[in-house]
C-alpha cells in the first residue's frame, strides 16, 4: 500500500477507534489556565526505559509500548480527579500488554496513576477521553492503530547492533504516517560512540487528527527533556538497542 492511502486509511480508523472505546462520563470541570494544543503519543522502547533509569529491568518487552497520551503545555489539571483501577479493570489485560510499567512489571497501577493524574486529567478536556475508562481505552486505541511496531518492522527498521541515522528514521516515519513525528534519545553516556533512541512521538489535533509534533519554524520544544536524560536526537548515527536475551 502507498503512504498516501495508508495515512486516509489511518486517520478515519483512528477516529472510530476512539468512537468505539471507554464508556461516557459526566464532563469533569477543567481548568482554563491549563490550555493545549496538541496530543501526543508517546511510545517507548523498554529496553532504553531501563536503561535510562539504570535499572536492571527484567524481561522488558521487545516491543515500542505506551508511555503516555500527553497533552503539549498543561499537567496536572484536575488534582481532585484521583485515579480508580476499578474503572479501568475491563482494560486489564490489553494495559498490561501494551502499557506496562517497565519498571516495575509487578505493579503497574502507580504507573498508570502518575499519567492519569499528570496527563490524563488534561487530556479529559476532549469529550472523547473524559473518563478514565476513555483516556486509557482511547490511548489504548490510537496506539493499536497507529501501528508503530509492525510499521518499524515494514520500513526495515528493527533493533540492531548497527547504527541508524536518526534523519532515516524520522522520513521513513514521516513518509508512512503524512506527518512529522518526534524521535527522543539518551545521549551517549561516557566510553559510548551515539545515542540511543528511547521515544517515538506522534502527534494529534484536539479532533484527534494526525499533525505534525513540530512545525516549521516552531519555537521552544528543540531539546525539551521528557524524562530523566531524554532528549530530541541529535542528527547523526544513533543505536536502537536489541533486547537482552530473556531470561523466562
Ligand atoms: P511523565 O512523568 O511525564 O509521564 O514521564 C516522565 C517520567 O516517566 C520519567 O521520570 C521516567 O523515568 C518515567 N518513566 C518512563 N517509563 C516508565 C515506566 O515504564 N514506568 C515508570 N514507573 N516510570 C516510567
Amino acid at each position: 500500500m502507498k503512504p498516501a492511502a495508508a495515512h486516509g486509511l489511518l486517520l478515519s480508523s483512528l477516529c472510530l477507534a476512539l468512537c468505539c472505546r471507554g464508556g461516557a462520563r459526566g464532563s469533569p470541570t477543567s481548568s482554563d489556565s491549563h490550555e493545549w494544543k496538541k496530543l501526543i503519543m508517546v511510545h517507548h522502547w523498554p529496553v532504553t526505559v531501563c536503561k535510562e533509569v539504570e535499572k536492571d529491568c527484567r524481561d522488558p518487552p521487545d516491543y515500542w509500548t505506551i508511555h503516555g497520551l500527553w497533552p503539549d503545555r498543561a499537567e496536572e489539571c484536575n488534582g481532585s480527579w484521583p485515579f480508580h483501577f476499578e474503572e479501568i479493570k475491563d482494560l486489564l489485560p490489553e494495559m498490561k500488554m501494551y502499557w506496562p510499567d517497565v519498571i516495575h512489571p509487578l505493579n503497574h497501577s502507580h504507573f498508570w496513576k502518575h499519567e492519569w493524574e499528570k496527563h490524563g486529567t488534561c487530556a479529559a478536556q476532549l469529550d472523547a477521553l473524559n473518563s478514565q475508562k476513555k483516556y486509557f481505552g482511547g490511548s489504548l486505541g490510537l496506539y493499536e492503530k497507529l501501528e508503530l511496531n509492525s510499521i518499524l518492522q515494514k520500513l526495515g527498521i528493527k533493533p540492531s547492533i548497527n547504527y541508524y541515522q536518526i534523519s532515516d528514521i524520522k522520513d521513513a516515519l514521516a513518509s508512512m504516517y503524512g506527518v512529522v513525528p518526534k524521535v527522543q534519545c539518551l545521549p551517549p553516556k561516557q566510553g559510548e560512540e551515539v545515542q540511543t533512541i528511547g521515544q517515538i512521538e506522534l502527534c494529534f489535533t484536539k479532533d484527534l487528527r494526525l499533525r505534525n509534533c513540530t512545525e516549521p519554524g516552531e519555537l521552544g520544544e528543540s531539546g525539551r527533556a521528557w524524562g530523566p536524560g531524554l532528549e530530541v536526537c541529535e542528527d547523526g548515527p544513533a543505536f536502537y538497542p536489541p533486547p537482552p536475551q530473556s531470561t523466562r
